[in-house]
């Protein structure tokens, strides 16, 4: 038996008791915007940006970054249902920085073990498989939170399936404050055209 998996289905039982009304939200996002963000377990973007069930779409992925399965999770949010105003929010100690596509394919190409990391970098523990796979994916990995806020969202805001009316805005979140920090760059460059298509 999983504790964890103990742990999730005592807790929504209560959820589920309570859940009320909820059970009737429409579909398409109530407050129309959506946010891109890092997976990292210290974020919890209902909390840092205020969000109920209902109101947001939240996209997540390693580093919050503008991959191509994002920009897919953005168009559909548009598209079909109707968010307006988009977000993209890395963070401070972001473990997307502690590595890079040439350390990842060379961890896994040694083994699928976990690895650990110290002053000198990440270290295969090794005895475990390895795969040369991993030089077929792209890591996506940050070495300046500023610029990889700033490239996602030129990527995001030159994408041809992306209308040019969509403010996209840029922060960064503090692990250590909790606190956004604006972009200003990201944001200048996410800015909206109100009269283009
Ligand atoms: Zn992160």
């Amino acid at each position: 038996m999983s504790k964890i998996r103990d742990e999730i289905l005592s807790v929504n039982a209560k959820y589920a008791e309570e859940f009320g009304e909820k059970g009737r939200l429409p579909m398409p996002p109530g407050r129309h915007f959506a946010i891109l963000t890092c997976m990292d377990a210290r974020l919890d973007p209902a909390k840092y940006a205020g969000l109920a069930e209902g109101d947001a779409h939240v996209i997540r992925n390693a580093g919050g970054r503008a991959s191509d399965d994002a920009i897919r999770s953005l168009v559909i949010s548009y598209k079909l249902l109707g968010t307006r105003e988009w977000f993209v929010i890395h963070h401070t100690d972001c473990g997307m920085e502690t590595f890079t596509d040439e350390v990842m394919r060379k961890l896994l190409r040694s083994s699928l073990k976990c690895a650990a990391i110290d002053a000198g970098g990440w270290h295969d523990a090794g005895g475990g498989g390895g795969s040369a796979e991993g030089e077929m994916i792209s890591w996506l990995t940050i070495s300046d939170q500023s610029q990889s806020v700033l490239e996602d969202v030129q990527r995001i805001r030159r994408h041809p399936l992306v209308p040019r009316d969509i403010p996209i805005h840029g922060y960064i979140y503090d692990v250590h404050t909790g606190r956004l920090i604006d972009v200003p760059q990201a944001t200048a460059a996410g800015r909206a055209e109100p009269h283009a298509a």
